[in-house]
């Protein structure tokens, strides 16, 4: 077991910044904290929850996949070593499981040049970031218990640091972080995450609601009330660490050049699946909101760490983000209490 002060996080940050490009949260001007290109002037320790994931840096909103010059075309694969540094654990989570989702059936290159060579250093939450995290109801924090490089258990003016891997031990085997060695070191440790643990609450409609969906069950009147109010802005999609879909679109510079781009798309917006003879398979907001959910809650991609209850990660984004108040966490109540 390792310890370093908080003080010096930002200097072992510059250190590593010359063999990594690290993003790490960053605090904006408005108050926000954002993920993004390491700058000491604008990190920040003392964060709660980013209103984004870090999705962007290995599935970017907009990518070019290739380009054509001249009628030839070049695969463009981004491959950088990058360092990931204070995610949460749901994040993480929602990292294997993009991962594990865009490897299932064949690897996609540009997730997985992303991907590669990531160091990843998570920040355990020691109590729910706000009102919305149910991270221990679906088994993904809220700290890590594998797949990380880094991890660091906040106890005051130091971080425990737990090592995950060779990579994460080789990164804090030298000064300043120290050793700790007491007697009681894992004792302790356990202690800290059986509190943070306790400290967040089980939302017992996630569960109920899994079954009742598993059983072909849900209430229809709940979807249709729900597809009424949606006003099919994408945020939800967009703040979610495990929603994949995307679009491909051709970009023409000349009749010889141009380059094809990958952006985030919804499979809630109708265009998603609207099929080339306009006939559309989820012609609804209803049937494109259970659709959502269904694959949150019923179809998901299991990841290879730990054991993900559902295709949700308990972040709670969607809930705070939802301009009509319909996240997921909404949605299972209302599910399960047969509210409509
Ligand atoms: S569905 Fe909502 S709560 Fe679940 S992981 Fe996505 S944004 Fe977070
Ligand atoms: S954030 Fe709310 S209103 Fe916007 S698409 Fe998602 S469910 Fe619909």
């Amino acid at each position: 077991m390792k310890l370093v002060a908080k003080k010096d996080v930002v200097h072992v940050l510059e250190a590593w910044s010359k063999d990594y490009s690290i993003l790490a949260p960053s605090l904006r001007e408005n108050g926000d904290c954002v993920f993004d290109a390491f700058d000491a002037s604008m990190f920040t320790i003392e964060y709660r929850k980013p209103p984004m994931p870090p999705k962007s840096s290995y599935l970017p909103q907009n990518e070019s996949i290739f380009s054509v010059e001249n009628g030839t075309f070049t695969p463009v694969i981004h491959h950088e070593k990058t360092m990931l540094f204070g995610i949460r654990a749901c994040d993480l989570m929602g990292i294997r499981q993009s991962r594990s989702f865009f490897t299932r059936d064949f690897e996609d290159p540009y997730l997985s040049a992303h991907s590669r060579d990531t160091v990843i250093v998570v920040h355990a939450c020691s109590w729910p970031q706000n009102e919305t995290c149910f991270c221990t109801t679906v088994h993904s924090g809220p700290y890590a218990q594998a797949g990380f490089d880094i991890q660091l258990f906040d106890i005051g003016v130091d971080y425990f640091v737990e090592s995950g891997s060779e990579m994460g031990k080789a990164l804090i085997a030298e000064p300043p972080f120290r050793d700790f060695e007491e007697e009681d070191a894992q004792e302790r440790l356990e202690r800290i995450k059986h509190m943070a643990y306790n400290s967040i609450p089980i939302v017992d409609e996630v569960a109920e609601t899994m079954e009742l969906l598993k059983a072909g069950g849900g209430n229809d009147t709940v979807w249709e009330h729900m597809g009424r109010k949606c006003i099919a802005c994408g945020g939800c999609v967009y703040v979610c660490p495990t929603c994949t879909c995307f679009n491909v679109e051709d970009r023409v510079q000349t009749p010889e050049s141009g380059e094809r781009v990958r952006t985030w798309d919804t499979c809630l917006f109708a265009g998603f699946t609207r099929e080339a003879s306009g006939h559309n398979p989820r012609p609804t907001q209803a049937a494109r909101l259970r659709r959502r959910h269904e694959h949150k809650l019923l179809y998901f991609n299991p990841t290879d760490i730990q054991t993900a209850l559902s295709g949700c990660v308990g972040c709670g984004r969607c809930s705070d983000y939802c301009p009509v108040h319909i996240g997921t966490l909404e949605v299972v109540k209302a599910i399960a209490e047969h509210i409509y």
